[in-house]
């Protein structure tokens, strides 16, 4: 694997990954359009304009699909991986923690929350209502 040099400099993905270490989770809004983006862009996909802001999403969420990762036992069990509606628009990959893989259905109403994972802040979603 050559240097990612793409990502130097204040790109949004890296700003994206910068505020989730500060435990801030972010997507961006369009001034021109009002659309809110997701995956970090540096043009609004929705319009071309590059007059895009960060905004703290309200980490409410509805699941539009989810998969059952088969995984043995010894390997950390099965992994569940769902796309979510943001309520703001977006559709994100994520997964669903804090009940079985097979429990989590379409349709579900699901709250975001940043974890370390693999020594890297992530987000993933819990049923919502529940105790993180
Ligand atoms: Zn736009």
């Amino acid at each position: 694997m050559t240097n990612a040099t793409i990502f130097e400099g204040d790109g949004p993905e890296k700003v994206y990954h910068e505020l989730l270490k500060q435990g801030k989770f972010r997507i961006q809004r369009c001034g021109a359009c009002g659309g809110h983006i997701f995956f970090p862009r540096v043009i609004c996909t929705l319009c071309g304009s590059a007059d895009l802001a960060w905004i703290a999403p309200s980490g409410r969420g509805t699941v539009y699909s989810t998969t059952v990762l088969r995984r043995k036992p010894e390997s950390g069990g099965n992994l569940n991986l769902v796309l979510v509606d943001l309520e703001e628009g977006p559709r994100m990959m994520s997964r669903v923690e804090g009940i079985s893989a097979e429990e989590v259905k379409i349709g579900m109403a699901v709250e975001a929350s940043i974890i370390e994972d693999k020594g890297a802040p992530l987000v993933v979603f819990h049923p919502a209502g529940e105790a993180k």
